[in-house]
């Protein structure tokens, strides 16, 4: 590798399993760029020198994944406004100054993903209902939020969990148990699976769909298995349907940007190289 070379990484504990570098990489050759991205194993002992030493790593920005996002946050000297949201950073830059530059990607991916799978999305949604009250649950209303959603109900099997959302969001989100979730799809216009709940060896997500307005875009966050049996059963009801996968490749597109200077698209190639990866058959 020439010394020239602009290297990124993902960073974390551990890394081995990452899809980052399969991404960044397929955007790399794409474009004929002579960067580089790798995997830098960050062992927690050593996380806080790491971040607060970036700039001697070599790397001109790296992704961050668990367990060391909440350090990296605390490193930045700069952080955009979904990283303070989320109180972690998942993309790092240095910027003319050397100055340690933080944004969270995870909101602008689930944006960006239904932006190109359900365009005008936006303009028909006023009410979401997003299932889970975890840290991609965070990610999502606040992305939600920063689209003019004016109304956010969070339903989450542990009920506190979801009120510790609406506290730090503010009064367009309301926290619900999970037996409200039959009355709150009346009136939605999108639904959000953000739970674990579906994933192949998780426990399946028991839904009743029937009272969900058939207009209304469902869309989970699991992607694998692609299709989940909550998208099969929208789907079958002739709902509009948007899969998980492209929130996981579209967060990667600002970091690519940052460090690379050229913004890529999630294309079918980058699509089918990465469910290969994952074993997922479409
Ligand atoms: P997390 O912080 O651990 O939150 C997990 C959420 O799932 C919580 O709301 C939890 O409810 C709920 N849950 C888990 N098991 C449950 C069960 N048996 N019954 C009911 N609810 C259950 O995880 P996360 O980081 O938010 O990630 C959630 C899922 O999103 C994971 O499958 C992850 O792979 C996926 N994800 C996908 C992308 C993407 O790019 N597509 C990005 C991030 C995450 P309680 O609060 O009651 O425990």
């Amino acid at each position: 590798m020439s010394s020239q070379k602009r290297k990124a990484a993902i960073t974390g504990f551990p890394v081995d399993q990452s899809r980052s570098p399969l991404v960044h990489g397929y955007w790399l050759k794409k474009h004929g760029l002579d960067g580089a991205y790798g995997r830098v194993a960050v062992p927690p002992e050593e996380a806080k020198t790491f971040f607060n030493d970036f700039k001697t790593s070599g790397l001109v920005g790296a992704n961050v994944t668990v367990p060391h996002k909440e350090v990296a946050f605390a490193a930045c000297d700069h952080l955009d406004e979904a990283a303070k949201a989320m109180g972690a950073a998942n993309t790092l830059w240095l910027d003319e100054t050397g100055a340690l530059c933080g944004a969270n990607t995870d909101g602008l991916g689930f944006l960006g993903n239904l932006d190109q799978l359900a365009p005008g999305w936006d303009s028909e949604s006023r009410t979401a209902v997003v299932l889970g009250a975890g840290g991609a649950a965070r990610a999502i209303i606040w992305a939600l939020l920063s689209r003019g959603i004016t109304a956010v109900h969070i339903v989450n099997r542990t009920f506190e969990k979801a009120k510790v959302l609406e506290d730090q969001f503010g009064s367009k989100t309301k926290a619900h148990p999970w037996d409200k979730l039959g009355t709150l799809l009346e009136d939605a216009d999108l639904l959000v699976n953000t739970t674990a709940l579906g994933m192949a060896g998780k426990a399946p997500l028991e839904i009743n769909l029937d009272p969900l307005p058939k207009s209304a875009l469902v869309t989970d966050i699991v992607y694998v298995p692609l299709e989940t049996d909550l998208l099969k059963q929208a789907a079958s009801r002739g709902n509009p349907t948007v899969d998980g996968l492209g929130m996981l490749l579209h967060q990667a597109v600002p970091g690519f940007e940052c460090w690379f200077g050229v913004r890529p698209e999630v294309d079918d190639g980058l699509r089918a190289l990465v469910l290969e990866d994952l074993g997922v058959k479409v």
